[in-house]
């Protein structure tokens, strides 16, 4: 099975940091500034993380930035030992796992989208993901029977939040957590809020693609953010998005973790809960423009494996969120209020109307 990913491995951890912080520079391009940057980029919580400070604060306010990051990856990781979810993970079937409030504030805002979408948002789909292991060493193609064994296991209705005892229960042995669809952007509104609170007046925090504006750009202009070409490098735009301090531009794709396998087919991260399967529905991706970043990364994967239509109708009934789905052949779909935030500007696509009903 040929490894494509492009995740970032230690190997290419010096190019992968560079390449990153070319992105975060990239992103505030348009920023003339007086104050002196300060940038840092690092690999946490899985992916390569940047704080980019504009105006204000100084190192230590990277330096609490960073922290929270890694205390984050120690309470939210599934794929490390020791970490909250870990435990919660092992503990399936047998005892409920103490867990601290930000965990727990995760977990319900995932349980939330696992209801919103019916289901096409679970993030108790971990038995399935483990099996696929896209991204990790040992990525494949499971039998139809592994796939059909762990999928009794995918249920967020059963995971049970104690608020008053602090503790998450899985009810059935087997059940794990991954909350790989909503961790990134609950750390991006958690590095934005540490930098206010280290009187930070501008930033960029970009972790793996997932963007998140803090302040007012010392030049009083707006700030700039691009939405990823889906089938160019990382960096690549098809057009921009021109923001206020707060906002959040969060994307899910099929680049961003897949491999090719034996029979030569695309094999990308977001399954579908109901196959178990990755999700087809002719989508490459789908960014979200929102203020609320952890509300704009459970959405993204959500309208992901919605699809199209049921994920532009979702998008449509709620206030103060827009977003923008790119299909296999280069159209662009956006929501109804996407157009005042976002311009297409790359020739190779299209933006097209979704065909009334
Ligand atoms: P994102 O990049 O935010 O769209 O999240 C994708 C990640 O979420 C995957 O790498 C999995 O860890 C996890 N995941 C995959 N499919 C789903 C799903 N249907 N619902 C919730 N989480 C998922
Ligand atoms: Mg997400």
């Amino acid at each position: 099975m040929s490894r494509t990913t492009n995740r970032p491995a230690r190997s290419a951890f010096a190019s992968t940091l560079c390449a990153a912080l070319c992105m975060a520079l990239c992103a505030v391009a348009a920023a003339s500034c007086s104050a002196a940057p300060r940038d840092r980029a690092d690999l946490v919580i899985g992916t390569v993380c940047s704080v980019r400070i504009l105006d204000g604060g100084d190192r230590r306010a990277l330096d609490a930035a960073f922290e929270r990051l890694r205390g984050i990856e120690a309470s939210m990781s599934a794929n490390a030992e020791g970490t909250v979810v870990a435990a919660i993970n092992a503990g399936a079937g047998a005892v409920p796992v103490p867990a601290p409030a930000d965990v727990r504030y995760v977990i319900r805002k995932a349980l939330s989208y696992a209801e919103l979408s019916g289901g096409a948002f679970d993030p108790t789909i971990g038995p399935v993901v483990k099996l696929w292991n896209i991204g990790m060493d040992g990525e494949r193609i499971p039998a139809p029977e592994e796939i059909a064994e762990a999928l009794p296991l995918v249920d967020a209705s059963a995971v049970a939040v104690d608020d008053a005892a602090s503790t998450v229960f899985l009810p059935r042995a087997g059940m794990m957590l991954d909350l790989g669809a909503i961790a990134k952007g609950y750390a991006a509104d958690e590095v934005a809020r540490v930098l206010l609170e280290h009187r930070v007046k501008a930033a960029v925090v970009d972790l793996g693609g997932n963007v998140k504006v803090v302040g007012r750009k010392p030049d009083g202009s707006p700030w700039r953010i691009g939405i990823q070409d889906p089938f160019d490098d990382r960096g690549s735009r098809i057009g921009i998005a021109e923001l206020e301090g707060g906002a959040t531009v969060v994307t899910s794709g099929v680049y961003e973790r897949y491999f090719i396998g034996d029979d030569g087919a695309h094999y990308h991260h977001i399954l579908d809960p109901a196959t178990g399967y990755p999700a087809r529905n002719g989508l490459v991706s789908v960014t979200v423009i929102s203020s609320s970043s952890i509300d704009a990364d459970g959405l993204s994967t959500t309208l992901f494996s919605l699809g199209l239509e049921r994920g532009m109708a979702l998008v449509e009934t709620l206030d103060h969120v827009e977003a923008v789905f790119i299909d296999e052949d280069r159209r662009v779909y956006q929501s109804s209020g996407a157009g005042k935030l976002f311009k297409l500007d790359n020739p190779a696509f299209t933006l097209t109307a979704l065909p009334s009903r």
